[in-house]
């Protein structure tokens, strides 16, 4: 008798999502992996080139690899693009911190999902983890946005976030890079902005333009937190209550009304940082800056960062130590 091949592994796509529910993760799909389309490739070549992407010079150093999930994980056949909600039910009341920065650093919180994840499907494949493939949360040289655009996750939005239908823009993105092919893989949703133009109306410096390119040098996000020099000129004018980071063209979209909050407690902020007032972020100190912000993505922008953004909110006013 002929020996039988045994079939070859491949992922199922329902078990992948069944298991990513489980490991607490509010949305997955499923895209073969390969070289980023041509389109895509063309756009962020003219992005780079235009200079939009202010000093954060490893985008232009790493375009190659962000170009093609294979040359990160060699032997990538799939990519499974996840998505968690980091909506937050309450806010501090004297400045406003973008939602994602609440709580504790979700590249931490991620992180252990994204492991846990990767060793179950490995379990179920016969294969060790590293051998499985990688998992990245804004920790490596992957285009996010464009595989959760491919994995059918949602849409580009024009204010440069992915959307999920019905659920908003309000969450991380993580992908596993996996060497296993999948049986399904899922399709781009269609684009849900239709004539809106409400995040463009909302940026207060101007930052997107219609082809829902982003300008980070003009993007709060980008001035606030990466940027290490002083706020140009004009900043501190369009910041508002902004402290750190800025949600205005998320808070503007439609398709936030209905986002609901975390289920994640990790995301949560701390009773300190919610009773934080205009006096006391003015007097903030070097050590009030640890302990309040102690393993949160807001060590990002280190102390100075925060004083500067501090300063320039408060000005010359009375509130200032
Ligand atoms: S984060 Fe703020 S500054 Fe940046 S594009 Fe959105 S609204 Fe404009
Ligand atoms: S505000 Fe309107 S145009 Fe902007 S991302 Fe949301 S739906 Fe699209």
């Amino acid at each position: 008798m002929t020996p039988v091949a045994p079939p070859s592994p491949f992922l199922s796509a329902s078990a992948v999502k069944d298991a990513a529910r489980r490991h607490g993760f509010d949305a997955c799909g499923l895209a073969e992996a390969g070289p980023v389309s041509p389109g895509r490739q063309a756009d962020v070549a003219r992005w780079l080139a235009e200079g939009r992407c202010g000093a954060m010079d490893y985008l232009r150093r790493h375009a190659g690899l962000r170009a093609d999930p294979c040359r990160v994980v060699p032997g990538a056949r799939t990519v499974v693009s996840l998505a968690l909600n980091y909506y937050p039910e309450c806010h501090p009341e004297a400045f406003d911190f973008a939602y994602y920065a609440y709580g504790r650093d979700y590249h931490d919180v991620v992180r252990v999902r994204l492991r846990a994840l990767l060793a179950e499907l490995a379990e179920g494949a016969g294969m060790p983890p590293e051998t499985l493939g990688r998992g990245f949360c804004d920790t490596g040289p992957v285009d996010e946005r464009y595989w959760a655009v491919v994995a059918g996750l949602g849409w580009w939005g024009r204010n440069a976030q992915l959307i999920i239908p019905g659920c908003g823009s309000y969450f991380f993105l993580a992908e596993l890079i996996v060497t296993l092919p999948a049986d399904v893989y899922d399709r781009p949703v269609a684009n849900g902005c239709g004539a809106c133009r409400a995040c463009l109306t909302a940026c207060p410096t101007g930052a997107l333009s219609p082809d829902a390119g982003l300008d980070a040098r003009r993007c709060l996000s980008y001035l606030t937190i990466e940027n290490r020099g002083p706020l140009p000129p004009g900043t501190a004018a369009a910041m508002g209550r902004c402290l750190y980071g800025c949600d205005r063209c998320q808070q503007a979209c439609p398709h936030n009304r209905r986002a609901v909050p975390t289920r994640v407690a990790d995301f949560r902020p701390s009773s300190d940082f919610l009773a934080m007032t205009p006096q006391a972020w003015a007097c903030l100190t070097p050590d009030d800056y640890r302990r309040l912000f102690r393993g949160s993505a807001v060590k990002r922008a280190k102390y100075e960062g925060l004083r500067r953004n501090i300063d320039a909110l408060l000005g010359d006013g009375d509130a200032r130590c």
